[in-house]
């Protein structure tokens, strides 16, 4: 195949999209992509560039104080009649418009074109963001050649709709069980029902007045829901077992076990076992960078309701947060399309921030 990030393509951001979304790129697909990035990169004499699987990583080494991360995956969700793109007045359509091939277009075109950039840059381009973990690009790399992402803070290209959105929210997963006695139905007063038990713990969840935290200027809203629930024997039987299966979200100034503590102050008197847990992310928008990134968006921060990657940066203890030009309720949405304009003011904006001295 010949490569499709011409030069003339890779001097127009909304170009670059649309080639970009032009190549397929499902999850564990990605050979192909990868291999076009690459090749644009090895090609930029200012860049060192590595791969691992089918990810790229591309680097300047400037001798900068200061080193930061763009981020993008390159995979995309399953094709739903959406691919290739298409283009209506100023919406672009297609699987990857939004999520997140505008926001990879951006770190792309700049790694090219931005030799001297304020702050020492590691272009990340990672594989396999939209499946499971193990898969994911940057868990594999963080454990195969964690120095490629030593870094003072990280932009990860996610849509956002031009806002930026910092941190992220944890969340948890547990499950409650009541107990009771098992009898039968006709001479149900032998018996204890556990069905009946879980009533009051759903009474505590349905009235469980979730905090709103304010951190940074970014506010999250936490939730504490039933989300299954599971009990009974037959249909002449008082069931002696119930599980109520609860997620709680919380806000990333608490820590897990911090969660898990309050978790169980709520339900508390019943047996309660976390069945699994994801750190969230505080929105870290002290740093110098993040605050001059701020300065270019020139719009307030919002805090980051689901779980992004950027949970995994500040594991590695990097401040990271999301930017990108996409609609995030569009993604991985059959009708998933971008904004021209959006991709420009976007991409303006980050050279704004890295271009300047
Ligand atoms: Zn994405």
């Amino acid at each position: 195949m010949e490569n499709p990030l011409t030069p003339e393509v890779l001097a127009d951001p909304v170009a670059l999209t649309r080639a970009l979304v032009d190549i397929e790129s499902v999850s564990l697909d990605e050979k192909a992509i990868a291999d076009c990035v690459e090749e644009v990169l090895r090609a930029a004499p200012h860049l060192t560039t590595y791969r691992h699987g089918n990810t790229v990583m591309a680097r300047t080494d400037l001798g900068r104080a200061t080193r930061v991360v763009l981020a993008g995956h390159l995979d995309t969700v399953p094709l739903n009649n959406n691919f290739p793109s298409t283009v209506r007045g100023d919406l672009m359509y297609g699987c990857g418009t939004s999520d997140m091939k505008s926001g990879v277009a951006f770190a792309l075109q700049l790694a090219v074109h931005l030799p001297d950039p304020r702050y020492d840059v590691t272009y990340f381009f990672y594989e396999a963001e939209e499946i499971e973990s193990r898969y994911n690009g940057l868990t594999l790399v963080s454990a195969a050649h964690p120095e490629w992402l030593e870094a003072d803070f990280a932009v990860l290209l996610e849509p956002t709709y031009g806002l930026v959105e910092a941190g992220c929210q944890g969340t948890m997963r547990a499950t409650v069980v009541t107990t009771g006695v098992r009898a039968h139905s006709a001479r149900s007063w032998h018996g204890v029902n556990a069905v009946h038990a879980a009533g009051e713990v759903l009474r505590r969840l349905a009235g469980y007045q979730a905090r709103r935290v304010t951190i940074d200027g970014c506010e999250y809203r936490e939730g504490m829901n039933a989300v299954r629930i599971h009990g009974g024997v037959a249909g002449n039987v008082v069931p002696d077992r119930c599980e109520i299966e609860v997620n709680y979200r919380f806000a990333p100034d608490r820590t897990p076990a911090e969660a898990e503590a309050h978790l169980r102050e709520v339900l508390a008197g019943y047996e309660l076992t976390v069945t699994d847990c994801a750190p969230g992310a505080l929105p870290g928008l002290d740093a110098l960078p993040a605050r001059e990134f701020l300065a270019a968006v020139g719009a307030a921060p919002v805090g980051k309701l689901g779980w992004t990657d950027v949970s995994r940066f500040a594991a590695l203890g990097i401040p990271a947060l999301n930017f990108g030009p996409g609609d995030p309720n569009l993604a991985h949405h059959p009708d998933e399309h971008v904004e021209i304009g959006k991709i420009r003011d976007g991409a303006a904006t980050l050279h704004r921030w890295l271009a300047s001295t």
